[in-house]
């Protein structure tokens, strides 16, 4: 995309290299998406910062870094059918079109699932869907997914996610409290429901709240 921002995006590619990005097709995406169309007009100049930024409705758009890395977990080669439970600014759901198939997003806060939508009707990435749902229950018309990423905090792995993970699927989730938690990466067996967890990454992420995830407050 040409715009004025492809100087500050390479510089990005370049820090997240620096930290230890090495997927060629994840650094093509981010030297492609831009992100200052995700954030809010007030922080555009800080868009292309390896830094959450406010987004509106007490929510963030993640660090890249944090994104990079888990795209990169889920090993995408462009055939995937992918499922991402916290659309938010929409930001990760156009780097994930890029990198599979198909995208289903899902977000709980209906005016960000709006402006996420709109955000990305304005670029060239047809192979998008959001939905305004409780996404700890996973989108089931659509399941299964080779490849599942929550971008929100979860007490636990919540099972809906598991049984609509393909055989051989992998999902990056970050488990713990609502003040901290570890990025995991959880493979499912290609035989049964059993998966394997790796602990990846310390992060801090808003908390999922839904069915499967934290109470909602009220
Ligand atoms: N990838 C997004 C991250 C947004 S923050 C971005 O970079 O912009 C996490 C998002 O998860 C928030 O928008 C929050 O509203 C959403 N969320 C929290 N619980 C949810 C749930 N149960 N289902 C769907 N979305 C949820």
């Amino acid at each position: 995309m040409s715009d004025g921002f492809v100087g500050y995006r390479s510089q990005l590619v370049e820090t997240l290299q620096g930290k230890g990005v090495r997927d060629m097709s994840v650094l093509r995406a981010i030297a492609t998406i831009p992100r200052h169309l995700f954030v809010p007009e007030s922080l555009r100049h800080r868009a292309y910062e390896d830094i959450a930024l406010p987004i509106g409705s007490g929510q963030t758009i993640s660090q890249p870094y944090v994104q990079a890395r888990s795209c990169e977990l889920v090993k995408l080669t462009g055939r995937e059918r992918v499922l991402e439970i916290g659309t938010g600014s929409g930001y990760q759901t156009a780097l994930l079109a890029m990198l599979a198939e198909t995208v289903f997003s899902v977000e709980r806060v209906a005016d960000l699932a709006r402006h996420a939508h709109d955000v990305i009707r304005g670029l060239d990435l047809p192979n998008i869907t959001i939905m305004h749902n409780d996404g700890t229950l996973g989108w089931k018309p659509s399941a299964p997914y080779d490849a599942i990423i929550v971008a929100a905090a979860s007490p636990g792995i919540p099972q809906p996610l598991v049984a609509q993970l393909a055989p051989g699927g992998r999902m990056v989730i970050p488990v713990g409290s609502q003040a901290e938690q570890v990025l995991t990466l959880v493979t499912k067996h290609m035989e049964d429901e059993a998966y394997d967890e790796t602990a990846v990454h310390d992060v801090r992420f808003v908390p999922l709240l839904g069915e499967f995830g934290f109470a909602e407050a009220g």
